[in-house]
């Protein structure tokens, strides 16, 4: 696993039928620019069936789209959820989350975004964090992340802030990535 999100986390080839789902997938995932990425999500106060049933259709679509993370934003929910891989082989949801604690270890890796396709920018993310906040019942969750798993999480909890990987990423890098989107804003 190198890239965050956005990419293919395995280096699988997809099956035709697993690129089909793939594709449905991001499809039903709000593009840039579309609006509801640059907002900020309100806290969750209802922990009910809508909220289940939304952490399951973005727990679906996060797999199918190969993805290791989506947040509630991303699906055009304003609230503060997210889905993420805090290890391997685990698929967990977090509402309300908060970072607790992170190290002053930082280190910079590519990431992708599924709202952003086609783009990975540098981003330079503290190694380590503690994760704090409620599942889709209310019972409490803390998790202890670092390395791809800490940068997941963080990149997930900048999107109920509207905070995107070209906004945190180097100037040069942003240039870049615009230049490659620019096109797209246009046609669409
Ligand atoms: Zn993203």
């Amino acid at each position: 696993m190198s890239k965050v999100e956005g990419q293919i986390v395995e280096d699988e080839e997809l099956d035709a039928e697993a690129e089909a789902r793939r594709r449905l997938a991001l499809a039903q995932i709000r593009q840039y620019p579309d609006a509801a990425l640059k907002m900020t999500a309100r806290a969750v106060e209802a922990f009910d069936d809508d909220l289940r049933d939304l952490v399951e259709r973005m727990k679906r679509l996060m797999r199918e789209a190969h993805g290791i993370g989506l947040a509630a934003p991303q699906v055009g929910v304003l609230q503060r959820i997210f889905v993420f891989t805090p290890r391997k082989d685990v698929v967990a949801a977090v509402v309300n989350p908060v970072i607790v604690e992170q190290s002053k270890e930082t280190d910079v890796a590519d990431e992708g975004c599924l709202s952003i396709q086609g783009v990975l920018v540098p981003i330079e993310r503290p190694v380590r964090i503690t994760l704090e906040g409620k599942d889709e019942n209310g019972a409490d969750v803390r998790f202890e992340l670092d390395d791809i798993f800490a940068r997941a999480a963080q990149h997930e909890a900048d999107h109920l802030d509207g905070v995107l990987i070209i906004d945190k990423t180097t100037p040069d890098a942003r240039r870049e990535a615009l230049s490659i989107l620019r096109p797209r804003i246009v046609i669409t």
